[in-house]
């Protein structure tokens, strides 16, 4: 009898695909619920990532014939890498957040509003020329990662929605289309970059559909303390270790964050006044060589001052000076 018959429940099967940067892995689950076997999130583009899909596959009875659809944490591309891979083979459907689609399907209006967003960002925050250089590397990427567009039909998930036996969970700030996937019975948790084990995870500065500026640090913060409400014995992560100190691991984080706030808001004190003024100095040389994370950081965490009125902000020449209230 193949084993798709015998309704084994609900399972997981990890995906460790590892690299030698420091996310470690890249993670991605094959879970079972019934007779229905799904994907959660999709890895990273390349042949070896490729070879452990099918092999993993294959260690628990099953071939590509037998996966009923893909379900996805967020849109970055180390977590959609075999999407495509999979659709030329076979047509399922592919579940992500309504807010997902129009990225997953590089939609042209919405990347020209994304360039003119982080055009007109950069300038209020006083970036400069490396500002103007990041753009033409967002541009480029653009232009270079054409495979990643997703052709097919893409179904949207809410906070609301259950799928394959799992809650659906809105945790913005990592990125606005985060998701995580709740199996109450089991206390798991599939948290894909949401919560990471070894090291923290980037709130990104986004903008909205329309445009408008995200509060990514506070969202993310926010989405920490939901999941630190959750009865969860093992976090299904999307890189790295599974962690089963979940409670532990958000306190950790979210001090962690409120330490660097406090770094930040002396910097404020000692006169740093815009964002690149405080990047170029709370980072040194990562401003140069994360440039992007580095924005990130720091404009989430002046948001962070700013909405507990730490600080007031206000436009001189067109960039943005913080000072202390
Ligand atoms: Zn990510």
């Amino acid at each position: 009898m193949h084993l798709k018959s015998l309704k084994r429940g609900f399972s997981v099967y990890p995906i460790i695909v590892p690299t030698r940067y420091s996310l470690k892995s890249f993670n991605f689950y094959l879970v079972e619920d019934g007779n229905q076997l799904s994907l959660i999130d999709a890895g990273i583009d390349t042949d070896e990532c490729w070879e452990y899909f099918i092999n993993a596959l294959s260690e628990i009875g099953y071939t590509l014939d037998d996966l009923s659809q893909i379900i996805l944490t967020h849109s970055h591309e180390d977590h959609i890498g075999l999407v495509n891979r999979i659709l030329s083979i076979r047509e399922i459907p592919i579940y992500a957040h309504s807010k997902s689609i129009h990225r997953l399907k590089r939609d042209q209006e919405f990347h020209d509003l994304r360039i003119n967003f982080y055009k007109q960002l950069y300038a209020e925050m006083g970036c400069g020329d490396s500002g103007t250089r990041q753009i033409e590397n967002l541009e480029k990427e653009f232009q270079e990662r054409e495979n990643y567009t997703v052709h097919a039909d893409i179904f949207p998930l809410s906070e609301t929605d259950r799928i394959s036996g799992l809650q659906v969970i809105e945790t913005p700030g990592h990125a606005p289309d985060h998701l995580v996937f709740y199996h109450a019975e089991r206390k798991w948790l599939f948290g894909g970059d949401h919560l990471i084990g070894h090291i923290s995870s980037n709130a990104i500065v986004e903008p909205d559909q329309e445009g408008k500026r995200l509060f990514t640090l506070v969202e993310y913060k926010h989405s920490l303390e939901t999941c630190l409400e959750l009865d969860v014995e093992t976090v299904f992560s999307g890189h790295g270790r599974q962690i089963i100190n979940h409670k532990d691991l958000i306190t950790m984080r979210i001090n962690k964050i409120h330490q660097k706030s406090d770094q930040i808001l002396d910097l404020i004190n000692s006169g740093k006044s815009t964002v690149d003024q405080l990047a170029r100095t709370f980072y040194k040389d990562k401003y140069q060589s994360e440039f992007s994370l580095v924005m990130s950081e720091i404009i989430g965490h002046v948001d962070l001052l700013e909405v507990s009125n730490k600080i007031k902000k206000k436009l001189k020449d067109g960039v943005w000076q913080y000072t202390q209230t």
